[in-house]
């Protein structure tokens, strides 16, 4: 009852977040009272609940991934679970990229904006990919949580964790204590929570009044073609999977991670929800920590699927805008372009945008298409990071499923 009442009042905020953004929005006359007073104190509000969810990650994904490799007790079955996690995650990307395209080749987004271009776009040096791997392991790992870097925080939770289980006795203190430390967090998170209803208004009106409807009207078909794109994709490929692996219906798996999609929606980013995350998948279908807390932080880093089938849209309308014919040999090569994108961008507002530049360059399109992306790209942002986030709880349904967990029903 608690928990349904908390939902609608986020669903609430929601809402009336889009109806007061667009009155308040930029067709109306400029009123001293609203951008001086009303205007910023929303933005306040919608600030430090962002504040508040970036100030549970790095506590909670620490402790509670050494308790949980520690609670898997069993080296070999950690390795399983991170190679069945690898594995589909890296599937379900390239999946959502394919759709992504065919949402691009239905709805033709660019055709007949025929803008002139510098085709000879610069390549725009992307890090050396010795550099990419290099910066997984840390360097000094107190320096990794102050800088809240997400895969050197994993690797070392994992040999922590390892660890404790190799340290017999006394390490099994230590993971007691993080397990006490991570049950705490989660009640943070709870605590945290409470406040959604009025974050969530405060961010979507801010993002509502900034951008009005007017603005929305010649994206119409790439802003349909993402979010059709990512409905198709949670509907066909993550329903799917829950039905036939986990045997549960694709209602009670929508319903279960309603919040953290809703959380998604709003802040734009899957680090900033991964507190969220974690809470549902653990309170609403009983997955366990040590299946959790390595599947979830892993994906909020890496798996992106509503980031790679945008960048699969995008790629095609900026083609399509500056008149480049798109070659099946190119479309090719955007699904793998795509796929290591999505794993580097940063589950942070905005990162797909950049990430959407080393795409475009590495098949020959005009980076000038970023510019056409980016005034709509807060809108697109929230539909990739909601289903960034649908897609990181559903791996994790799954492999707690195919790990022999029964899950809540
Ligand atoms: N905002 C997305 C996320 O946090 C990343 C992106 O910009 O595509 O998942």
């Amino acid at each position: 009852m608690k928990r349904v009442s908390l939902l609608v009042k986020i669903s609430i905020g929601f809402v009336l977040g889009i109806i007061f953004g667009f009155a308040i929005g930029p067709t109306v006359p400029n009123s001293e009272i609203l951008s001086v007073y009303v205007i910023p104190f929303i933005d306040l509000v919608g600030k430090i609940f962002l504040r508040l969810l970036m100030m549970l990650i790095v506590p909670l994904v620490f402790s509670s991934l050494v308790a949980g490799a520690a609670s898997v007790g069993d080296i070999h079955k950690l390795g399983r679970i991170g190679i069945k996690t690898l594995v589909l995650y890296l599937l379900t990307t390239a999946v959502a990229i394919i759709i992504g395209l065919a949402c691009g080749n239905l709805f033709n987004p660019g055709v007949g904006m025929n803008i002139p271009g510098d085709i000879q776009a610069t390549s725009k040096a992307a890090k050396p990919l010795v550099d990419v791997i290099l910066d997984i392991f840390p360097t000094n790992p107190i320096a990794s949580m102050v800088n809240a870097n997400m895969l050197q925080i994993i690797v070392f939770a994992l040999f922590f964790g390892v660890a404790c289980i190799l340290a017999g006795e006394r390490g099994r203190k230590i993971a007691d204590f993080f397990e006490s430390i991570a049950e705490v967090m989660y009640k943070v998170t709870h605590i945290v929570m409470n406040v959604a209803p009025y974050g969530v208004f405060a961010l979507i009106t801010v993002t509502a009044a900034k951008f009005g409807i007017a603005i929305l009207a010649p994206f119409v078909k790439v802003i349909a073609a993402v979010f059709i794109g990512c409905i198709i994709h949670a509907l066909i490929v993550y329903s799917g999977m829950i039905t036939v692996i986990c045997r549960r219906s694709p209602k009670w798996f929508f319903k279960g991670i309603d919040e953290a999609a809703i959380t998604a929606f709003v802040t734009r980013s899957s680090s900033g929800t991964l507190p969220v995350t974690l809470a549902n998948v653990r309170d609403e279908f009983g997955i366990s920590e040590g299946v959790s807390s390595f599947v979830l932080p892993l994906g909020a880093t890496i798996n992106m699927d509503g980031t790679a089938l945008y960048q699969g849209v995008c790629a095609l309308f900026v083609a399509q805008a500056f008149n480049v014919p798109m070659t099946l040999s190119m479309q090719i090569g955007i699904v793998v372009t795509a796929t290591l994108a999505s794993i580097g961008t940063a589950g942070v507002p905005g990162a797909g945008l950049i990430m959407l530049t080393m795409v475009l360059t590495s098949v020959g399109l005009p980076i000038e298409g970023i510019a056409l992306v980016a005034g709509i790209d807060v809108i697109l942002d929230s539909a990739r990071t909601c289903l960034n986030v649908i897609g990181d709880t559903a791996v994790c349904a799954v492999v707690a499923a195919t790990e022999g967990e029964t899950l809540k029903s």
